[in-house]
């Protein structure tokens, strides 16, 4: 079980509330994605998911447990990052299984599911080599496979496609959503493009100015957008 609960989340910077009260039941294996505009929140509630923010009120829960104040290493979450976050000097394979090394898995071990991350992103061929020697496409690779190899129940992932050209885009929103088919995972993924959110989600999340809109499936919002928002954003007739 992984599905992840916020009740009531709150985050204010300072006197300004930039979370203003959110409520969502993310069942386990869904995906996810909070759409809306630059600056309505979302990078900041998906930072307080993963404990790199402190929430300022409310409760948050993963897989059951209330992780409201834990680390983010005892929250069973992987985050994959817009600006992949690789490390230069290291080769594809210890880009990988850096997270791993860093808990003292045993070297067999590392290598084993570093092998598996890699194969089932098409990576294998290009272990041996440095970030500065790959495309886009296969960095926001390694990225994700980073993230696999530590089994989250839950991965998180922030903008993770927009450094990327348009085709290539396209190409790695299904790769997501096939990964997604395959580990059955609870996703959450945050973007500003509706096409993702219309293409990849089982449930989107519509925030606007640190609130939600609207919640529901991609042809719930289509065809009954509950505001004029809503509406907009999505680009369904009202
Ligand atoms: P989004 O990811 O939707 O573009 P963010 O969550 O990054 O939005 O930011 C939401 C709002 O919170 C913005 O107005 C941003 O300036 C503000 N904000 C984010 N982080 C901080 C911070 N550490 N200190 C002050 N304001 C912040
Ligand atoms: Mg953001």
């Amino acid at each position: 079980m992984s599905g992840v609960e916020l009740k009531d989340i709150r985050k204010s910077f300072g006197a300004l509330e930039i979370i203003k009260g959110i409520d969502l039941d993310i069942r386990s294996g869904e995906f996810v994605v909070f759409v809306g505009p630059s600056g309505c929140g979302k990078s900041t509630l998906l930072r307080m998911i993963a404990g790199l923010e402190d929430v300022t009120s409310g409760m948050l829960t993963i897989g059951g447990q209330d992780v409201t104040y834990a680390e983010p290493s005892k929250r069973g979450i992987a985050m994959v990052f817009q600006s992949y976050a690789l490390y230069p000097h290291m080769t594809v394979a210890e880009n990988i299984g850096f997270g791993l090394s860093l808990a003292s898995r045993p070297k067999a071990e590392i290598e084993a599911k570093v092998r598996d991350a890699a194969e089932s992103l098409q990576l294998t061929h290009l272990l041996d080599r440095k970030p500065k020697a790959l495309s886009g496409g296969q960095r926001q690779r390694v990225a994700i496979g980073r993230a696999i190899v530590r089994n989250p129940q839950v991965f998180l992932f922030d903008e993770p496609l927009s450094n990327l050209d348009a085709s290539l885009r396209a190409q790695m929103r299904l790769e997501i959503t096939d990964l997604h088919k395959r580990l059955g995972t609870t996703m959450i993924y945050v973007t500003h493009d509706q096409v993702e959110a219309m293409t990849m989600a089982d449930k989107i999340v519509v925030l606007n100015g640190g609130r939600i809109e609207q919640v529901g499936s991609p042809m719930d919002l289509y065809n009954k957008p509950a505001t004029p928002f809503v509406a907009g954003f999505i680009g369904s007739p009202k």
